[in-house]
């Protein structure tokens, strides 16, 4: 496996340096934490994929850190692996009650401790697999609604920070229930999924593009003013314009409306919801004013 790191959190040396030494090309990087403070601390600077962590520390006990790592959210999906010396099954049973993944017990089996770690890797894997395909749209392969949610707030705390541009273009197919009950909801994924294409092809790479939800579709612009945010917008809605689908002789005209907004038109301090809404706001004065066009947020007083 390539790119992963493990932490050990153990208060004795040898285990760190017995651990490094057998679990070499295994994984690409042990972190070592001495004190459960100490490994707490790297677990949620590092976010390591697999965490060994020993059971009996004089300063905090095993169970508590564990605990400590599955009420923080940066750190409560990590793969946790007690080290023990105990072989009793009650007591092994009450570490994986605890919300462990497995235990190895010391003195560790060099075959034992790689075996146990490459599951327990593979699990994080899935894990994190499955979190990235939650944040995907099935149809069209764009983020979703949560992740645009996420990346607004991002956007929008780096805006306060930085105050480099940010615009938010939201879009939404014009008439697009006609062609669902013309042609059926088959040809009409077969649009929303060529607007997902089309959107993707128009923005620049470090825009973040998302379906937000049915016919709607955001676009994160990132450093990027009110003009040229207008240009890309148009840029944008011009290419779902020319999207050509075909239902048997006839030929289906897409069309959608934009309604940008623009961070630096918005009041001190916004909050990323606000955006959205005068976004979103911009986009029905679109539609209202006859649709297939891009409407502007007013700037804030
Ligand atoms: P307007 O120009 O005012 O936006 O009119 P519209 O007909 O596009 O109205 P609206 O945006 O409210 O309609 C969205 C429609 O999109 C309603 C819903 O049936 C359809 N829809 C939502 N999700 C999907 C989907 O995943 N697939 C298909 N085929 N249709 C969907
Ligand atoms: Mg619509």
């Amino acid at each position: 496996m390539s790119g992963t790191t493990i932490l050990v959190i153990d208060d004795d040396a040898s285990i760190h340096r017995a651990v490094e030494q057998r679990l070499e090309g295994v994984v690409d990087q042990v972190l070592k934490a001495d004190s459960p403070t100490k490994g707490l601390q790297i677990a949620i600077q590092d976010k390591p994929d697999v965490i060994l962590l020993d059971l009996n520390m004089p300063q905090i006990d095993g169970f508590k850190v564990c605990r400590h790592l599955q009420e923080n959210p940066t750190t409560h999906d990590i793969p946790i692996v007690f080290l023990t010396a105990d072989r009793n099954p009650d007591n092994l049973a009450k570490a994986l009650n605890a919300g462990a993944s497995d235990y190895i017990s010391k003195p560790f089996n060099a075959v034992e401790l790689e075996a146990r770690v490459r599951v327990a890797l593979r699990t994080k894997q899935m894990i994190d697999l499955l979190q990235e395909r939650a944040r995907i749209d099935a149809l069209t392969g764009l983020s979703n609604r949560a992740a645009m949610d996420d990346a607004l707030i991002a956007a929008t705390s780096a805006f306060h920070r930085t105050g480099q541009p940010l615009a938010l273009l939201m879009l939404d197919l014009d008439h697009f229930k006609k062609i669902n009950d013309t042609y059926g909801h088959g040809i009409g994924d077969d649009v929303i999924r060529k607007v997902g294409m089309s959107i993707r092809g128009g923005r620049r790479p470090y825009d973040i593009a998302c379906r937000f939800g049915g016919d709607e579709f955001g676009v994160i612009l990132a450093q990027t003013d009110t003009v040229c945010a207008e240009q890309i917008a148009e840029r944008i809605i011009d290419g779902v314009n020319k999207i050509k689908i075909r239902a048997g002789s006839d030929e289906i005209d897409v069309a959608c409306s934009g309604g940008l907004a623009s961070a630096s038109e918005m009041p001190n301090g916004f909050e990323p919801a606000e955006l959205l809404k005068a976004a979103d706001e911009a986009l029905y004065s679109a539609k209202r004013e006859g649709r297939n066009r891009l409407a502007v947020a007013e700037p804030s007083d």
